[in-house]
């Protein structure tokens, strides 16, 4: 049990467009001075009382100190180590998350993909190793989380992939009811897991944006809580808790290999220099970014990495908006084989732009068939077998090694947003085939010419 209820961290949402404010409670999703039209949704960005976080901090000394009331510190134990662990910086209580443990995934450490780089420090965050396989995990657990809050019996969304699965797999876990909108057209295996895990599923004869446009008026009209990202403002919340374990498990891995030589007790977490992440709608781009930013508002890091985003050429609509310096992303036909990431009208782009612009980072792009190769290095050296959306995050930090973006001695985190599980047809396209053999020994050495 939860020793210590955040009452009042969470202090407000504001709008990216009109910077008009809100009161925790007044408003569910998107502000009221451009609702709902595309890309150019008035997006809401949950705010803190940063002050009040920052002087819960204890000392180790402190009989108190333990990650159930301070995240800043250490903890084997099990449970806090989950997104849990960021409860003042998270707009549910710990309570109300889906007893599925989303988040504490492994940093690894891969020299020998840098190695192949030419780099000298260089980490995977493996979050395919998540409850259901991907990043979508942290995002949904909020969902889930502020819909019993809030009373709504039903959460629902639109998604042709990880962010249903997710939405299907905590709900389940919580005893919640869940409905899911996709587009008709959506491959069975993604469909799959959303049954298994017991939503109900509405296939919409149309595209996504159909299903997306369907699900925002079926959860007005029938009151049912809404997870849609890049309209549930919160998904970016749950989405940041990847760089709050990122600069966590990097000042653990400074500090048991002795590689911190300022130590400074002003900060207690340790940003990578520069961080490499997928981007579609721009969801987890711009809660990686907001993680960082609030770790160094609440004086635990020193700087904010420079946010590399990287999309393919076939789906390039917020590279495109960056590179053309536009507001709002112009609509493409995204048509990726990193389905994660194939996105006509991206729905968070306010918060991608914001991310890679404010941090000094880039947008990249990448072919379809470097993204589908990296998959090979990212598990080969690195451990990782990623789908084709989770290798985008290496194929960028390729292309801006061969571009000059980097210096080589910097600390880069490549981000693995989901499991090569979830897409094998993708993978088998460049994993080559199984030599046949009949039950021999003469065939195995003749077959491998030994
Ligand atoms: C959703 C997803 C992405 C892209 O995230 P956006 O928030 O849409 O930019 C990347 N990789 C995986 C595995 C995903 O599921
Ligand atoms: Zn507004």
């Amino acid at each position: 049990m939860s020793t210590h209820r955040p009452d009042s961290s969470f202090a407000g949402l504001r709008c990216l467009r009109c910077g008009r404010t809100f009161q925790p409670g007044s408003v569910d999703y998107v502000c009221p001075c451009r609702p709902n039209r595309g890309s150019d949704l008035g997006h809401l960005d949950a705010f803190y009382n940063y002050t009040a976080i920052a002087s819960i901090r204890t000392k180790p000394s402190d009989p108190s100190y333990s990650s159930r009331t301070n995240p800043t510190a250490a903890s084997s134990h099990p449970t806090t180590r989950t997104i849990e662990r960021w409860w003042p910086l998270l707009p549910v209580g710990p309570e109300s998350l889906p007893p599925l443990p989303a988040g504490d995934t492994p940093l690894l450490r891969a020299d020998r993909l840098a190695d192949a780089l030419g780099l000298q420090c260089l980490y995977i965050k493996d979050d395919g190793r998540n409850p259901s396989g991907s990043l979508k995990d942290r995002a949904s657990a909020i969902a889930v989380a502020r819909a019993r809050e809030t009373g709504r019996e039903v959460v629902a969304t639109a998604s042709t992939g990880n962010a249903a699965a997710a939405l299907a797999a905590m709900s389940a876990a919580a005893a919640h009811e869940s409905i899911i909108f996709v587009p008709h057209s959506a491959p069975q295996a993604k469909i799959a897991q959303l049954l298994v895990y017991g939503s109900r599923v509405l296939a919409v004869d149309g595209t996504y944006d159909d299903a997306f446009d369907l699900c925002v008026r079926a959860c007005e009209e029938f009151g049912w809580y809404n997870r849609n990202t890049g309209y549930n403002p919160f998904m970016t919340e749950g989405k940041k808790t990847v760089s709050f374990e990122i600069a966590a498990q990097l000042s653990e891995a400074e500090d048991s290999s002795g590689r911190r030589e300022n130590y400074s007790p002003a900060t207690q977490f340790v940003a990578p220099d520069s961080v490499f992440v997928p981007v579609g709608d721009g969801s987890i781009i711009g809660g990686v970014y907001k993680g960082f930013w609030e770790l160094k508002r609440l004086g635990w890091t020193d700087a904010v990495p420079r946010v590399f985003g990287v999309q393919s050429t076939a789906s390039a609509a917020i590279h495109n908006a960056w590179r053309d310096d536009l507001e709002v992303p112009r609509r493409v036909l995204a048509e990726t084989v990193a389905d994660s990431i194939s996105v006509n009208e991206p729905r968070d782009a306010t918060k991608a732009l914001r991310a890679v612009r404010a941090s000094g980072g880039a947008f990249l792009l990448v072919e379809d068939e470097a993204i589908l190769q990296a998959i090979l290095p990212l598990a080969r050296l690195g451990g990782v077998f990623a789908e084709p959306a989770g290798a985008t995050a290496l194929a960028g930090l390729q292309q801006a090694v061969r571009q000059g973006l980097l210096d080589l001695g910097e600390t880069i985190v490549v981000i693995s947003t989901g499991s090569g599980l979830k897409d094998v047809p993708a993978a088998m396209r460049i994993a080559g085939e199984p030599k046949v053999v009949p039950p021999s020994l003469d065939a195995v050495a003749e077959s491998l010419k030994i």
